[in-house]
């Protein structure tokens, strides 16, 4: 059942305090600009109110999505069923305590990535210069653990408070929350509110350094101006996905205005008013020619998320 826009606001007046918008087009927060209307985006301004709209949802069995920069999903044409939820409020850093080779940083979810990794370039905090240049929010970077050049995403983290669809919060261990390769056991309907990070100390020039260094290489081979999601597919064992798209021969292969890109070919980018089905054809396309070239089969990096146009 799909509820109308005053009985949304009836339901949320006294319970949710923050931004209230419907129909609101997912392509103007999404990095690739595709991705139909949300029948509901909220822009939550304190806990209270996730957890109270979390109650809610459940009762009313309505659909919910969080979204952090937007940077690593695919939203389809036909845009999101229930609420879309941004947490791009909650963006408070804060050092709990400085020793002489740590410090520990309390980071809400809704903080930049790139905030916080210059946070660290200017306080002198190593082990994340890696993740220079990686859009996006540090609650989506917990959750797929974004990584590069060696640096990960769990490498620092200690633990991470997330509340559950039915709105109860806990704080988990680093430990438990099962990472791997561009994954965790986060689950969907999980919402990583807030994290506790440990980096090391070290001299600032030489922090600074670093993530000049690697920012200065993710531009010479990410097409990182362009629109994209990132990676489109994950590495099948030790072959890079994007070699195995090059030497397959699909650099600069469209359809419509999604394009493999000819800096990095994991890498579909937007060339202007490109969507979600053409993205999808180019993905299929492009697994269709590796597997015919080298035997394997890609699977998707991104996160497809969304109801189909209806036909
Ligand atoms: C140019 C470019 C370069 C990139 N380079 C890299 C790279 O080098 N390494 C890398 O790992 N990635 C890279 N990415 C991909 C992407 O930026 C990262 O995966 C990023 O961490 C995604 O964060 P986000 O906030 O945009 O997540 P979103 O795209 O908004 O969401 C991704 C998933 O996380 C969930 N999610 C987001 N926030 C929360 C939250 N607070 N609680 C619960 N669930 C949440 C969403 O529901 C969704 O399932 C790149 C992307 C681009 C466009």
């Amino acid at each position: 059942m799909r509820y109308s826009e005053q009985e949304w606001l009836d339901t949320l007046k006294g319970i949710f305090q923050g931004e209230v918008g419907f129909d609101i087009p997912m392509k103007e927060h999404t990095g690739l600009a595709i991705g139909g209307p949300a029948d509901v985006f909220l822009r939550p301004e304190e806990p209270l109110s996730i957890r109270n709209l979390m109650v809610t949802l459940k009762k009313k069995g309505v659909p919910f999505f969080t979204l952090g920069g937007g940077t690593n999903v695919l939203i389809r044409d036909g845009g999101m069923e229930g609420v879309v939820l941004s947490l791009k409020e909650f963006g408070r850093v804060e050092v709990l305590k400085e020793g002489d080779t740590c410090a520990e940083l309390f980071v809400e979810a809704g903080v930049p990535l790139q905030k916080l990794v210059n946070f660290c370039k200017e306080h002198g905090y190593s082990g994340i210069e890696g993740l220079t240049g990686i859009p996006g929010s540090v609650g989506g970077a917990i959750c797929g653990n974004a990584g590069s050049y060696g640096c990960e995403m769990k490498d620092v983290l200690v633990s991470a408070a997330i509340m559950d669809a039915a709105g109860r919060l806990d704080r988990f261990k680093a430990e438990g929350l099962e990472f791997g390769y561009r994954k965790s056991g986060i689950a969907q309907a999980d919402i990583v509110l807030s994290a506790n990070m440990k980096l090391r100390r070290d001299d600032k020039e030489d922090v600074a350094g670093r993530t000049e260094r690697f920012f200065f290489e993710k531009k010479q081979t990410q097409p990182i101006s362009d629109r994209s999601a990132g990676c489109v597919f994950r590495n099948p064992g030790g072959s890079p996905a994007g070699r195995l798209i090059d030497e397959a021969g699909c650099k600069g292969m469209r359809v419509g205005a999604i394009e493999v890109s000819g800096v990095h070919a994991n890498f579909f980018v937007n060339k202007g008013g490109g969507t979600a089905s053409e993205y999808l054809e180019l993905m299929d396309r492009v697994s269709e020619t590796v597997q015919k070239k080298f035997g394997i089969s890609l699977e998707p990096e991104i996160r497809v998320a969304g109801r189909e146009i209806k036909g």
